[in-house]
């Protein structure tokens, strides 16, 4: 085994670990470089084609560059055929038909669902840190007009901010803010996509409409993940105008874009139409709800860490 390392002195105990820290015979040490390889990297079998004729590893026919990486990269992003292009443009033709073709098989002309989910959220988290500052300035400004016009809470905030050592307003702007954050990170899958297809299973199989939950899941991402994009564009422009109409846009959002993706994935009819709503008010709840206890453990956290 030790042929893999030209060891000098094997007296070196950093070296002997080296050399018992050696990979099986078949792999060549990491110092090595990267072999291409004959027989598939996966199974063994011999390689015929591109792909192992086994299990369908694909067979790597050139070492990784960096040059044809990036252009990889931006063709798989750019290609019209299959790219991530064309299943945005597809989502905003028909978003629900995306999702039935996507289900039903037809997946190499399209990114994932899940890719488009996360692809949202990044966007809606780059989105939200864009106007971080503007949204505690707005929250903080609202606060302190209703404390203008109310002595009873002036007094109660100035009592906080004294013992807080930070305005009240800003504090619970900043809540908010952190709410926000884990919604569009684990809390926008957890509490609104998994209840959603969830409620959409549940109710359409009880129209006699027979999906599977993986099969509603692939709406559920589709959806949410075009609305994510959506409202990360929107969100901005929203705030430009009133601060109210970003929390405005985005729940109006969420409720027009299932019903626009849904005669593409479900029956046109006006009950399988309803079975769709439910779903949607039953993730709504389960996220706003969520998003509140949230928001609400981070503020009593912030309170706690600030009193000491
Ligand atoms: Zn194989």
């Amino acid at each position: 085994m030790s042929e893999h390392v030209p060891v000098s002195d094997t007296s070196n105990a950093a070296n002997r670990e080296l050399v018992d820290s050696q990979p099986p015979d078949n792999q060549t040490h990491w110092t090595d470089g990267i072999e291409l390889p004959t027989e598939c990297v996966s199974c063994s079998e011999p390689f015929t084609g591109d792909y192992c004729s086994v299990c369908g590893q694909k067979r790597l026919t050139r070492r990784h560059r960096f040059g044809p990486m990036l252009w990889d990269a931006i063709t798989k992003f750019i290609d019209y055929e299959s790219g991530f292009l064309h299943t945005l443009i597809e989502l905003f033709k028909q978003p629900g038909v995306v999702a039935r073709k996507y289900a039903s098989g037809e997946k190499q002309c399209f990114i994932s669902p899940i890719t488009v989910f996360v692809l949202g959220s990044a966007l809606q988290l780059f989105s939200l840190w864009l106007v971080q500052g503007q949204l505690v300035d707005s929250i903080s400004a609202r606060f302190a007009s209703q404390a203008a016009n109310n002595p009873e809470m002036a007094k109660q905030f100035a009592k906080a901010e004294e013992r807080i050592g930070q305005p009240l307003p800003e504090l619970m702007a900043n809540s908010y803010i952190n709410a926000m954050q884990q919604g569009y990170m684990y809390a926008g899958f957890l509490f609104f996509c998994l209840p959603f297809a969830f409620g959409l299973k549940l109710f359409h199989n009880a129209l006699g409409e027979p999906f599977y939950l993986g099969e509603t899941m692939i709406f559920a991402l589709f959806v949410f993940g075009q609305t994510l994009i959506i409202t990360a564009v929107l969100t901005p422009i929203a705030l430009q105008i009133h601060v109210s109409l970003q929390a405005a846009v985005g729940i109006i959002s969420y409720i027009v874009m299932p019903q626009w993706a849904h005669g593409g994935f479900f029956r046109s009819t006006a009950a399988s139409r309803v079975m769709t709503t439910l779903a949607t008010v039953l993730a709504i709840g389960c996220f706003l709800g969520a998003i509140f206890c949230v928001g609400l453990v981070s503020l009593a956290f912030a309170l706690f860490t600030q009193l000491g």
